[in-house]
């Protein structure tokens, strides 16, 4: 009971398939996430590196450095004009001038300040064009010249003090703004990135929660797999030891038996039990050598023993003779049943030879005279039946004999002598009748012949011949007188499909005949 419990607890915990589905979800949410992660952490490192770049969003110092540059030229280039110094002086902050100009004319930060651009635009070309031409106007031999350029320069440059204050204030704002947009754009990217670790976080979360649930599942399956195995194996060892004992008591029944009996698989192959005596009786020296038809005399009744229980016949008190070397009559209850998955057949053997030769005792004494030692009437009919059966178209012939005057032998000798003389006439009877011609004593001083296979003609002369055996042949008796005895003989052949009785009353009205006739003859016909 607990055994079924524990397995319809454990059908119940075990998942169909497992729901695979559930972690696959788990699984791919964690790698979409780790992926939106991984992306986001690869534009912060991207921005940050961006950030860090040397040179990044230096238009601010550019434009200052730019301004002051200008600021120093234009006061080289009045000293130049002023003759204080040399143009070679001019010349160099010159240079210095256009190399802080170059970084800003192809900066894009101005790119998103409308309004400002195209101002920025003009004065850092006017500059740059200003400066081309500067250079070019220097000639380190004539002073004068230089002089001259120095003053265009000084002139020129005094009316670009608001315009670089501008670029300044401009490229102020431009870092300004470009910083701010980059910020922006950082934060958010920090959003989705802690978006998507938040989401890996519960992701793991659940599949770690799942791992968890499904280890404390596993674990109490295998708990009750566990205890559903020993569950099992008690009520095995429960039953195999329950078995045993059965198997113990049937062997002990079976051994106790005054029955001999065999349990042998159908194939006649395989023999689970056989007592000891039938094993001696069928001459095998071990068990798994038993042979069921070694056990009969007659093979044929061995045959039909094991076609009935093919048949699937319940087969009771079938008499067969068993034991070939000590044969003896047995009674053979029989049946068909299952050993496991394997047909089999029980047979029990009683020994019924000491009731067999009772029965056979019985029947000859209820078959014979016990005066004479003959077949009575009854038995006399019975063989002659029999005969008729396996001969029906042959001939048969029967006499029906009585001694003449057989009173007078009582009232003169006594019924002693009556006996002894009828017993006499019955040895001479069956001594002078050959097989298969069968004597009998019908009547009190009466006696019958069966002659099968024998015409009335050759009735009547075996007839003549006992008559005269008789009649010629004086009975000594044992209690003393001789005496001289007669027979009168009706004698009758079987009409084709003639009842037997009839016949015999045919040959007793024969008999009848020879009586009126005179005695002491045979009469063959009616007259
Ligand atoms: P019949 O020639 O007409 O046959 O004359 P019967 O005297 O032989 O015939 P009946 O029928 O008149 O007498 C038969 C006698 O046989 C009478 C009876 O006492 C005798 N008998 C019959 N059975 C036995 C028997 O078992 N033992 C003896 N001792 N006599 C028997
Ligand atoms: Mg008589
Ligand atoms: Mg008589």
């Amino acid at each position: 009971m607990a055994t079924r419990r524990t397995a319809a607890a454990l059908k119940a915990a075990v998942p169909d398939g497992g729901r695979p589905w559930h972690a696959l979800a788990l699984m791919l949410l964690a790698g979409i996430m780790m992926g939106v992660a991984l992306a986001g952490l690869h534009t912060v490192a991207d921005r940050g590196q961006e950030f860090a770049s040397p040179g990044r969003y230096n238009e601010v110092w550019q434009s200052y450095n730019l301004s002051r540059q200008v600021m120093a030229l234009a006061s080289t280039a009045d000293a130049v004009a002023s003759g204080l110094e040399p143009p070679a002086r001019l010349k160099l902050r010159l240079g210095v001038m256009r190399t802080a100009l170059l970084p800003l004319l192809h900066t894009h930060i101005f790119d998103e300040q409308e309004g400002e651009r195209p101002q920025i635009q003009a004065t850092l070309t006017h500059l740059d064009q200003a400066t081309l031409r500067w250079n070019q106007e220097l000639s380190w031999q004539e002073a004068g010249a230089a002089r001259q350029v120095a003053a265009t320069i000084a002139a020129t440059l005094a009316d670009q003090e608001s315009a670089l204050h501008a670029l300044v204030v401009a490229a102020n704002i431009a870092v300004a703004t470009q910083t701010d947009h980059q910020r922006q754009t950082l934060q958010r990217t920090f959003h989705w990135l802690s978006l998507a670790l938040l989401l890996l976080a519960a992701g793991c979360a659940l599949l770690a929660l799942k791992i968890i649930l499904d280890q404390r599942r596993t674990r109490r399956l295998a708990n009750d797999l566990h205890q559903l195995n020993l569950s099992l194996e008690r009520r095995i060892q429960e039953r195999t030891q329950a078995l045993r004992d059965r198997e113990a008591l049937l062997q002990s029944i079976l051994d106790s038996s005054p029955s001999d009996v065999t349990l042998i698989g159908a194939d006649q192959r395989q023999v689970f039990y056989v007592s000891d005596s039938l094993l001696i009786q069928s001459g095998a020296d071990h068990a798994s050598r038993f042979s069921l038809a070694a056990l009969f005399v007659d093979p044929a009744e061995h045959a039909r023993l094991v076609a009935r229980l093919e048949r699937g016949e319940l087969i009771y008190q079938m008499e067969a003779r068993l034991c070939p070397r000590a044969p003896y009559w047995a009674l053979l209850n029989a049946r068909q049943l299952r050993v496991g998955e394997q047909p089999a057949w029980l047979v029990w053997c009683f020994d019924i030879t000491q009731r067999r030769r009772q029965q056979e005792r019985l029947t000859r004494r209820a078959d014979t005279d016990d005066l004479t030692g003959l077949s009575n009437r009854r038995a006399l009919l019975q063989a002659a039946v029999r005969h008729l059966r396996r001969r029906r178209n042959m001939p048969l012939s029967v006499l029906l004999i009585d001694i003449d005057h057989f009173k007078r032998v009582n009232d003169a000798y006594g019924h002693d002598v009556g006996d002894d003389a009828l017993r006499a006439v019955a040895n001479q009877l069956r001594s002078a009748v050959r097989d298969p011609s069968l004597v009998g004593r019908v009547g009190g001083e009466e006696f019958a012949v069966v002659l099968p296979e024998t015409t009335l003609a050759e009735a009547v002369a075996v007839a003549e011949r006992l008559c005269r055996m008789v009649a010629t042949t004086p009975l000594v008796l044992a209690s003393g007188p001789q005496l001289a005895l007669t027979l009168s003989i009706g004698a009758a052949e079987r009409y084709p499909r003639e009842p037997l009785k009839q016949l015999m009353r045919r040959a007793d009205r024969h008999l009848y005949q020879a009586k009126r006739s005179g005695r002491d003859r045979v009469v063959q016909s009616e007259s």
